[in-house]
Formats: structure tokens, sequence, C-alpha cells
């Protein structure tokens, strides 16, 4: 069964065609130009924040499928960054699809800001610790708002983020992606929108439904090494959980031993992954 769906690839200009919404009866493509522009930039090209995490490498597959995906990955000076761009550069790879760019690489430095926070010390809250325990201050905040203005410097109107239902932070509210679009928009004299395409729905469902892709190449944990999920972290105990819930195999490599998957079943993209982790 082909695990990955390649996408055509998006043209500008001439010889793409586009429905637009027509006010007087539904869709058309007899819109005029200017609504045509409008809705191509808004469109056609989205910017991604993508973490190498399941749900925000799904995101950029999901949206390559309509657009041309800027995958944003943002260093904060956190402990697994170095991991976590290998493992979004492995997806990228693997998805080989002529809508995904290559990464771009933000940077904004948070030790100073976070002073004695868990994030930029030497142990991460495991399993056992409720999600609040994870909440990284202003998180979104920064990264929204670092690629908001790479947006507006690169032709580009809309930042997509993998939030996903039952986030309970408060920078990961549909009212907060609202309004810090429009106070973004407005400071910087450029239209941006942010797209959070899953923000109703749960990990496991993201699983089941994004099954085809290299899950198994994404990384969700705190504490990786060499490629591989530590399984005792808060962030690996939410995939193993999310991956039972699903009822898709988990492929994920985990130091502490594979969850749920089905021995027969073996990832085809195990040998990239150990070339780039
Ligand atoms: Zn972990």
């Amino acid at each position: 069964m082909a695990r990955l769906t390649l996408h055509t690839p998006i043209k500008f200009g001439c010889g793409v065609q586009h429905a637009s919404f027509s006010p007087g009866g539904g869709f058309s493509e007899a819109a005029d130009n200017s609504t045509r522009r409008s809705w191509r930039n808004s469109v056609d090209r989205i910017a991604v924040l993508a973490s190498g995490g399941l749900d925000s490498s799904v995101l950029l597959a999901d949206e390559a499928k309509s657009a041309v995906v800027y995958p944003i990955y943002v260093r904060c000076g956190l402990g697994w960054e170095d991991e976590e761009f290998r493992a979004l550069n492995a997806f990228v790879n693997a998805l080989s699809s002529p809508n995904v760019m290559r990464p771009t690489t933000l940077a904004v430095p948070v030790a100073p800001m976070y002073g004695d926070h868990w994030s930029v010390g030497a142990s991460v809250p495991g399993a056992d610790e409720p999600d609040t325990s994870v909440f990284l201050p202003g998180r979104n905040i920064l990264l929204i708002g670092l690629a908001a203005v790479w947006c507006s410097t690169h032709n580009v109107d809309c930042v997509g983020i993998g939030s996903l239902g039952g986030n309970p932070f408060p920078d990961a509210s549909i009212d907060f992606f609202q309004s810090f679009a429009s106070a973004l928009s407005t400071g910087l004299g450029h239209d941006v929108k942010v797209k959070a395409s899953f923000r109703d729905l749960r990990k496991s469902a993201v699983i089941k439904r994004f099954e085809h892709l290299p899950l198994e190449l994404t990384l969700s944990c705190m504490a990786p090494t060499h490629g591989r999920h530590c399984g005792q972290c808060n962030k690996c105990s939410e995939r193993l959980v999310a991956f039972e819930r699903s009822g898709v195999a988990d492929l994920t490599d985990y130091v502490t031993g594979r969850a749920n998957s089905e021995s027969h079943r073996v990832s085809p993209y195990a040998i990239s992954n150990n070339r780039t982790g």
C-alpha cells in the first residue's frame, strides 16, 4: 500500500484554475482579477510552524495538497531542538512533495526570559505530571510573531499552526489566534491570518486520519537520544496514549520499547531516519 500521496506542484499565474466564491451564486471561476489575486495569496502560500512533531508535520503535509508550504522552524535554545530539526528534515525528505519548501529557521533565545524554567534546565516533566506542566510561557506568541514577520517580507499572509483540541493553554485558543493575527496585521501593515486546522481534533484522531504518512519520522519528545523517543517524558506519554486510542500501529522508536506496534509492520523509512538521526 502506498504510504505517501504525491501532490501536483502548485503553479502561479496562468495555467492555474481556481474556484472563487461569487456573492450571487456560490462558487464560480468568473471572479474578477483582484479577487482572484487576493484568494491566491491567502490560500496558495502558507507558512507552517513546523517543530518536527507529529501534529505540525502532518499539518504541513495536509496543507501541501492545496498550497505551497513554507515550513518555519523556530529555535528558542531548548535542549531537544537539534533532534527536532533532524526529524523535520527527515519527514520533509520522505514526503518528497514539490509543494513543500525546505524548512526556514528563525530564532528567538528564551533563556534570558525563562530563568530557571525546566525547558532550559536539566530535567523535563515526566509522564505522570499534568499537561499543564509542559507549558512554555508565550511560546505561540513568539512562534506566530516571528512567522508573521517572515510572512510580511515573503509575500505570504497565512500562518498555519498545529494546535490540537484539548490544548489548555491561553495562547492556543481561537480567540487568541484571531486577535493576535489582527494585531500583527495592524503592526506589520500586512494582512496575516492564523490557521489552526486541527484545533477541533484530538491527537488520536489526527493519527487515524493521517496514518498513511510516515508518522514514525516525527519527534514528540523532550528528552530524545539519537533520534529515539525516551518513552518516559510527558510528550512521549501523550504520543503513546494517542496511538493506542487511534488503533494505528505505533512505529515510533522508543528507548523503552515499542508500545503497540505489530511485529509484521516495519517502517519503510527506518533506514533514512537512521541516516539523518
Ligand atoms: Zn520523551
